[in-house]
């Protein structure tokens, strides 16, 4: 039944956008080690081994997901499959989630488990936007993502005020949760991603249940500019956005 076969696989892709990495595994590995030079060490093509000995499969063999299954159970691969558009971009295409594909053990070996008191002993605190907003914020220090957030904070702080409102009052980092549509810990379990200004903000579920998701957005660029240039991504470059979301993935950021 070959016609019904390429009818199926045409279907599956439909549902997820294009691979946008030209990259071999080889090349998104050396990116992965690159971006986290405190806790990986090396790779192969099938592992990477982290500075403490640690050696963890890059993929699961199975190479035909469909979307809801690489938001559930993505490999470490899986977390790159999607390019990240940073700079300016359009509304993200059907499914383009960039960064939403995370793989559960690899983080939790990074930052640590929110369950237990793994990830409290690296939170130190930080002032969010000294000059204009002024309150404690606690954040990892994992990754040097707390030293990142005082840069970033610096350089909102120093915006136009009608731009940098967006970023105050904060809506929160650390929230030891699963994402609602994967089951799976969001950033915000290890601390690593920051929830700006509530109030102008726009994220998917709020747009109702049509047949595609309308895309809306307020966060000014300026914000995701400074964001991007220290390793952050923002959740208003997915397909299910979520634009006051930013959370520390220099994978996808490194050139
Ligand atoms: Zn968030």
């Amino acid at each position: 039944m070959a016609a019904r076969g390429t009818a199926c696989i045409v279907a599956v892709l439909a549902l997820l956008p294009p691979l946008a990495h030209a990259q071999g595994r080889s090349e998104l590995l050396d990116r992965l080690v690159r971006a986290y030079p405190d806790a990986l060490a090396t790779h192969d093509d099938t592992t990477i081994t982290w500075r403490d000995g640690t050696v963890m499969p890059v993929d699961d063999g199975a190479s035909d997901k469909p979307f809801d299954q690489l938001l559930r159970n993505a490999s470490i691969l899986d977390q790159m499959r999607l390019s990240y558009p940073s700079g300016s971009a359009g509304p993200p295409a059907v499914n383009a989630d960039p960064g939403r594909f995370r793989n559960e053990a690899f983080f939790k070996k990074m930052y640590g488990d929110c369950n237990t008191a793994e990830v409290r002993r690296n939170l130190v605190t930080i002032t969010w936007l000294s000059k204009s907003w002024g309150k404690p914020v606690q954040v990892t220090r994992v990754n040097g993502v707390a030293e990142r957030l005082k840069q970033v904070s610096a350089e909102i702080d120093a915006l136009d005020p009608a731009l940098r409102a967006a970023a105050f009052p904060i809506a929160g980092v650390l929230s030891c949760r699963a994402v609602a549509d994967t089951g799976r810990m969001s950033m915000h379990s290890y601390a690593a991603a920051i929830d700006l200004n509530l109030k102008v903000s726009d994220y998917w579920l709020w747009a109702g249940k049509g047949k595609t998701i309308p895309y809306k957005n307020r966060m000014p660029q300026e914000i995701v500019d400074i964001f991007e240039r220290h390793g952050f991504i923002w959740g208003g470059k997915w397909y299910h956005y979520d634009t006051m979301h930013f959370e520390y993935r220099p994978e996808l950021l490194e050139k």
